[in-house]
């Protein structure tokens, strides 16, 4: 990310719905905006938010289904409590496997979930001047970004177009991987996670701040596609 990108991302002076993020008084307000909203307020009530509505989505017990109601107030603003770091994969839908409406969930999706500088400014943005309070990286069994990656390293398989671009950032879970015992395939998508947590928790100097003062958190989990249930993993 170049310079310029950095300073418009900065934490300092962003504003949403002349809200600022930068100070207690701020904090308070953005407390007391989510309570407002009956949204949740913290990082741990965010991740057991996110837990339940998938709890609903598992077991057929979705709350969320008419979607009109909010519209005209989205229109106006939005003020997410989670961010999604998931696979561009279509069988997995944040909205729908967290049982959330629009506006809740402030969703990067690309093909393998990883991040790099474009998705992390996005990040940055949805902590900052968005206010969410978790960031969630979302993998998933039968990942073909992470299976591609596996043939790379282990076959050295050619791909086609932009796809080694991608695949290069996937490299280093699955070499990680091949340490492990058991299925590659499913190491490398746990490593893949794991990793990109990691990259997040350390990124200076917007979200390792935000985490030093207890206003974020950052998880990593994975969705199943048979059962549609998301296991934590760190
Ligand atoms: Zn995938």
């Amino acid at each position: 990310m170049n310079t310029e990108s950095r300073r418009r991302f900065a934490p300092h002076g962003l504003t949403s719905a002349g809200v600022t993020f930068a100070g207690s008084t701020s904090q308070s307000n953005r407390l007391a905006r989510q309570a407002k909203l009956g949204q949740p307020a913290s990082p741990d009530e965010s991740l057991a938010e996110l837990l339940a509505g998938n709890k609903r989505y598992v077991t057929g017990q979705n709350i969320h289904h008419d979607f009109g109601p909010e519209r005209p107030s989205l229109a106006q603003s939005q003020h997410p409590f989670a961010i999604i770091l998931g696979c561009a994969d279509s069988r997995v839908a944040p909205e729908m496997a967290f049982d959330q409406t629009r506006g809740r969930l402030f969703v990067i999706r690309l093909a393998g979930n990883f991040v790099d500088d474009d998705g992390l400014a996005s990040i940055e943005y949805g902590a900052t001047v968005l206010g969410a309070f978790l960031i969630m990286v979302l993998g998933h069994n039968e990942c073909g970004a992470v299976k591609a990656a596996v043939d790379v390293v282990t076959k050295n398989a050619q791909l086609p177009g932009h796809l080694p671009e991608l695949i290069a950032h996937l490299k280093a879970p699955v070499e990680k991987a091949q340490r492990e015992t058991g299925s590659l395939v499913d190491n490398a998508i746990r490593q893949n996670v794991l990793l990109n947590v990691e990259t997040l928790r350390n990124s200076e100097p917007v979200l390792a701040d935000l985490i030093k003062q207890n206003r974020l958190r950052v998880v990593g989990s994975r969705y199943d596609l048979a059962t549609g249930r998301v296991q934590v993993l760190s």
